[in-house]
């Protein structure tokens, strides 16, 4: 057994375990789980037997890493290859590319990138690289240039010239990499809770959107770079009337910096874009986002721990029977 199958496997034994104890509390009315023990794929929701680990088949459960683990992710649930390859390669990049973008429009240490160099009305191209002191220096290549060109130009650079630098940008798509912390929030979300509330139709949305990431249907403005403290990293619940959510929080981290990430994933009470609106007039009366939020227990388990599952389910329930007349104590 490789490493990767032992990790799989643990984490394969933890939702199914879930997904049977949902089952049997009769809390998921809708979903008949197909085999013994099932995995649902959070993505597509296909079920998965035990077999699905083997990775020779068509379609295996895959790790998935969230957030990305080129950007300091670490693997804490499974989904099927189809999904795992179809979003993961084609809209983790676009995030990856944009720290990395960031990084070097700072000019940040241990970063590198590809510039058109101009002097004198000669043109080359170089990469520069900024040290880990803050040195900065430029390589120019023989492969990339022309050698007559790059001569000159070498030999026309003395101290106190002025150079002209352009930056060769590299594609990000803008709306591909505000998906990659759509699913990084989401499969956080998934990984804490696991199926006691994301298999709700209400998040068909975001599962669409995923499978198409070619077709925009999922609002844009559903994430912000929070200045909480690091203590409230996770998935903690804004639990303040009005504006009950779920928040995934999040660094993601590259060879020179690490930024944090807050992404809005809403309860099955109301539609995201009635969620992200009533957050963005909360952030206009004020700059400092402070509310109430519910850290969930970094020591409860919310997928073994029965009272605690029941708890946060009365309480999303409540919010859609009755507004925001009851209170929820979690003291679990
Ligand atoms: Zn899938």
């Amino acid at each position: 057994m490789t490493n990767g199958d032992k990790k799989r496997k643990v984490i394969f034994d933890k939702f199914a375990d879930n997904l049977k104890l949902l089952a049997e509390l009769g809390l998921l009315p809708t979903i008949t789980p197909k085999f013994e023990r099932t995995y649902i794929c959070p993505i597509c929701l296909d079920h998965f037997s035990v077999e699905a680990l083997d990775q020779t088949i068509k379609n295996p459960l895959t790790l998935e890493d969230a957030p990305p683990k080129s950007l300091g992710g670490k693997a804490n649930s499974l989904t099927c290859k189809r999904c795992n390859n179809h979003c993961g390669q084609t809209i983790d990049y676009h995030l990856k590319e944009r720290m990395r973008e960031l990084d070097r429009s700072q000019f940040l240490p241990k970063t590198e990138f590809n510039a058109k160099f101009e002097h004198n009305g000669t043109t080359v191209q170089g990469t520069i690289r900024i040290e880990e002191d803050g040195k900065i220096t430029a390589i120019h290549k023989n492969k990339t240039n022309h050698p007559t060109k790059l001569e000159t130009f070498i030999k026309n650079i003395l101290p106190d010239r002025i150079i002209n630098l352009t930056f060769l940008k590299t594609p990000v798509d803008p709306f591909k990499l505000q998906l990659a912390l759509l699913k990084a929030g989401f499969l956080m979300t998934f990984s804490k809770y696991g199926y006691s509330f994301i298999l709700n139709p209400t998040y068909d949305r975001i599962r669409q959107q995923l499978q198409h990431p070619e077709k925009t249907s999922y609002p844009k403005e559903f994430w912000f770079q929070p200045l909480f403290p690091k203590e409230i990293y996770g998935v903690p619940f804004i639990t303040e009337a009005g504006l009950e959510a779920i928040l995934p929080i999040f660094s993601l981290t590259t060879k020179s910096s690490e930024r944090p990430f807050a992404t809005i994933i809403p309860l099955t009470i109301k539609p995201i874009e009635e969620t992200i609106l009533e957050l963005k007039n909360r952030f206009e009366k004020s700059s400092e986002f402070s509310v109430t939020m519910d850290p969930m227990g970094p020591n409860v388990d919310y997928l073994t721990n029965v009272e605690a599952i029941k708890k946060m389910l009365t309480w999303i329930d409540s919010k859609k029977a009755n507004g925001t007349q009851r209170k929820w104590n979690d003291k679990t």
